[in-house]
């Protein structure tokens, strides 16, 4: 069997590739094939531990998400006449306002 592609080194590692029982064979005869799956290995671990050690300790509990999304919200509409307002517009206005704000304004600007 020919060298493996990064690709085919990465669905071995996975477990997901179309022939893992070649693959593991070639692996055991080709030291370069070796140490490249080594390699990929090393950074799948990397990239796991990273993504541990962003997960939080816990998840949330429900009430304390409705807090935080009522603390949101009070900065995000800090009037509830404002709120009101944008609720009972209605949606073809709302996506007329939208299409005009966007073809109407110039390509580098933000918004
Ligand atoms: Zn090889």
């Amino acid at each position: 069997m020919r060298c493996l592609s990064e690709g085919e080194l990465r669905a071995f590692i996975d477990v997901q590739g179309d022939d893992q029982a070649a693959a593991e064979a070639h692996l055991a005869a080709c030291p370069a094939c070796r140490a490249a799956a080594d390699e990929l290995r090393g950074n799948a671990e990397l990239a796991a531990a990273a993504v541990a050690a962003l997960r939080p300790a816990r998840l949330p509990a429900a009430a304390e998400t409705e807090a935080a999304r009522g603390r949101l919200g009070a900065a995000l509409l800090p009037s509830p006449a404002g709120r009101q307002q944008e609720q009972n517009r209605p949606p073809a206005a709302a996506a007329r306002s939208r299409r005009r704000s966007s073809s109407s304004t110039s390509p580098r600007s933000p918004r």
